[in-house]
C-alpha cells in the first residue's frame, strides 16, 4: 500500500505543529505506516496549494507568500497518482499569527483534496467534536467533510505504541528541506480536579505520561535524523512532572544529543518552584519561556471559571522564574523568562477584569520584572466545556467593543515597556535567522519557543542567520541591523 500524509498543521493548547515547528501527528504516523511495512510519503498543504492552485509557477512577489513557503519540493503529481490513502492531518484550535506560514482551514483542504482519486482519511484536531477554526473568538467551522471516506480523531493514541513509532517516525524531518524545531510530547490530560471553564484538554484525554526513557529515545533518534531544536511543549504543564523526572529527562538529553535549542512550553503558575526551575535553566537553552496559564489577573474570573492560580500565585511564579532565568545566554536572549496567556471572554467578564489585569501587569514594570510576551486571546467556546454550559458566548459578544482597545493599551502600555528593557537599544542578539521579506525589509527571529520577530529594513537572502544590534521597539517586535563583521575579519 502507498500512504501519503498531507500536512496541513496543527494548534491545540498542548502542541503546536505549524512550521517550523513539526507536530507530533505526521511523525507517529508516519512511523505507525512504515513499521507494518508500508511506503508512505509525506507532503505538506503548500505542496499542494503550488500544484493546484499556482499552477506549479512560483511567481515573484514583494512579499513573501506564506501560502507555499513551506513545500518540500516533490513532485505532488507522481506522488497523488501514485498514493492509495491519503491521510490528512489538520486542525486548529488556538488560532495564533504564523510568521511564515499559515495552517490550512477545513474549507481550503476540502477544495483541494476532493478531487484526488484515493481514500481520504482525516484526523488531527480537525476530526475531533471540537472541529478547527483560523480565528480567536470565532464558531468552529461547520463544513462537509463527505469528501473524507473516514474521519479518525485519534489515529495514533496509545502510548506503548507510540514510543515505537516515534522511533520510526524520526525520519520524516528527511522530506523538510528546511529548518525544523520538533514538538515533542511528554504528557496529556489535566491533573486538576475541576477544569478551567473554557478548557477541552480534560474532556480529550485522561491524564496520563510518558515514559522517560520513550521521550529521550524519540529526542534521539530526530537528533540523529539532524534535528537539533527542540521543545518539550505537547503537554497541559510540564511542572506536573517531579524535579527528579525532569532532571533525568534534560540531563539525559543534553548528554546523548547534539542540539543547539532545548525549550519547553506550558506551566502552571501554581506548580512553579525554586527547584523546578533551576533545573530548566540548567539544563535548557535560553531564549527558554514558561507559558503560564494564567488567563486572568481578576480574582473574581479565577473563581468563577476555576482558572489554575490566584493572582497571587501568578506573581509569585514570575518572580521566581525571573530571580533564577533573568541572566543572559550567549545568544543575547535571557535564560528562561515567563510568559503571560490572558483570555478575554470569560465568564462574569467585565471592565474592571481589564482594570485587574493592568494593575497586576503594571506591578510587574513597577518591580522591574521581566517577561517575553503576553499571549492575549479572545477564548474559543467548545462544546461542552463549563464555559459552554455557564454562558457560551454571552461575554465575548458582551464586551467585543472593548477588546481592541484593552489589547491595545497592554500593547502599548507593558508589552513595548518590558521590550525596552529585554532588549534595549545596542543589545545584540545571535543567529537570528531571515524568514520572509515584506518589500524591502526582512523579518527574521531564532530557532525555538517564542522567539521575538526582528525586522530588518534591508532586503537579505531568507533561511540564513545574521546577528543584529537593535535599534528600535515596536509594540511587539524589535527592529535590528545587521552585525557586519569588519573587511579584515571576514
Ligand atoms: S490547567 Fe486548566 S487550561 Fe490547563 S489543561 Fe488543565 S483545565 Fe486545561
Amino acid at each position: 500500500m502507498n500512504y501519503t500524509i498531507l500536512d496541513c498543521y496543527t494548534d491545540e493548547p498542548a502542541g503546536l505543529g505549524v512550521p517550523p515547528y513539526i507536530g507530533t501527528y505526521p511523525r507517529y504516523i508516519y512511523g505507525r505506516i512504515k513499521r507494518k511495512g508500508n511506503n508512505v510519503k509525506y507532503l505538506r498543504i503548500d505542496d499542494l496549494r503550488l500544484y493546484f492552485f499556482y499552477d506549479n509557477k512560483i511567481k515573484k512577489k514583494k512579499k513573501t507568500d506564506k501560502k507555499i513557503y513551506n513545500r518540500t519540493n516533490q513532485d505532488v503529481n507522481k506522488i497523488l497518482n501514485n498514493t492509495d490513502v491519503l491521510i490528512v492531518i489538520s486542525g486548529i484550535h488556538v488560532p495564533g499569527k504564523y510568521l511564515s506560514a499559515l495552517p490550512g482551514t477545513l474549507f481550503e483542504v476540502v477544495k483541494l483534496v476532493k478531487n484526488i482519486n484515493c481514500k481520504k482519511i482525516l484526523t488531527g484536531p480537525a476530526a475531533t467534536e471540537f472541529g478547527s477554526r483560523l480565528e480567536g473568538g470565532k464558531s468552529f467551522e461547520n463544513i462537509n467533510l463527505s469528501v473524507f471516506d473516514e474521519i479518525i480523531p485519534d489515529y495514533v493514541h496509545d502510548y506503548k505504541k507510540i514510543a515505537k513509532y516515534a522511533i520510526f517516525g524520526a525520519e520524516i524531518v528527511k522530506y523538510i528541506p528546511d529548518l525544523v524545531v520538533a514538538e515533542i510530547e511528554t504528557s496529556r490530560g489535566c491533573s486538576k480536579k475541576v477544569p478551567c471553564s473554557f478548557c477541552t484538554e480534560p474532556l480529550k484525554n485522561k491524564l496520563e505520561f510518558r515514559n522517560i526513557n520513550d521521550i529521550t529515545d524519540e529526542v534521539k533518534e530526530l537528533n540523529k535524523a539532524g534535528v537539533v531544536h527542540f521543545r518539550l511543549g505537547k503537554q497541559s504543564d510540564f511542572f506536573m512532572w517531579s524535579c527528579s523526572e525532569i532532571e533525568k529527562m534534560l540531563s539525559s538529553i543534553r548528554k546523548e544529543c547534539d542540539i543547539e535549542t532545548l525549550h519547553i512550553d506550558n506551566i502552571d503558575p501554581a506548580k512553579v518552584t525554586e527547584e523546578k526551575v533551576k533545573l530548566v535553566t540548567k539544563y535548557c537553552t535560553e531564549g527558554n519561556v514558561a507559558a503560564l496559564g494564567i488567563e486572568s489577573f481578576d480574582s473574581e474570573i479565577v473563581k468563577k471559571n476555576h482558572l489554575n492560580s490566584t493572582p497571587d500565585t501568578s506573581m509569585k511564579a514570575i518572580k521566581i522564574i525571573n530571580k533564577h532565568g533573568k541572566k543572559y545566554g550567549k545568544n543575547g536572549m535571557p535564560l528562561f523568562l515567563p510568559g503571560i496567556n490572558l483570555l478575554f471572554g470569560l465568564y462574569g467578564e467585565t471592565k474592571k477584569t481589564h482594570e485587574k489585569n493592568m494593575k497586576y501587569l503594571k506591578q510587574i514594570l513597577k518591580e522591574e520584572l521581566l517577561i517575553r510576551r503576553i499571549n492575549i486571546r479572545q477564548v474559543s467556546v467548545y462544546k461542552n466545556t463549563d464555559l459552554d454550559k455557564l454562558c457560551g458566548i454571552k461575554y465575548l459578544c458582551k464586551n467585543k467593543k472593548y477588546y481592541w482597545k484593552w489589547r491595545h493599551q497592554i500593547r502599548q502600555d507593558i508589552d513595548n515597556e518590558i521590550l525596552k528593557r529585554l532588549v534595549p537599544v545596542g543589545h545584540i542578539l545571535k543567529n537570528v535567522r531571515t524568514e520572509v521579506h515584506d518589500g524591502n525589509n526582512t523579518f527574521a527571529r531564532q530557532a525555538g519557543t517564542y522567539p521575538l520577530v526582528v525586522g530588518i529594513k534591508e532586503k537579505l537572502p531568507l533561511k540564513k542567520n545574521y546577528d543584529v544590534k537593535i535599534i528600535d521597539h515596536m509594540l511587539r517586535s524589535v527592529t535590528g541591523e545587521v552585525l557586519r563583521l569588519p573587511a579584515t575579519e571576514l
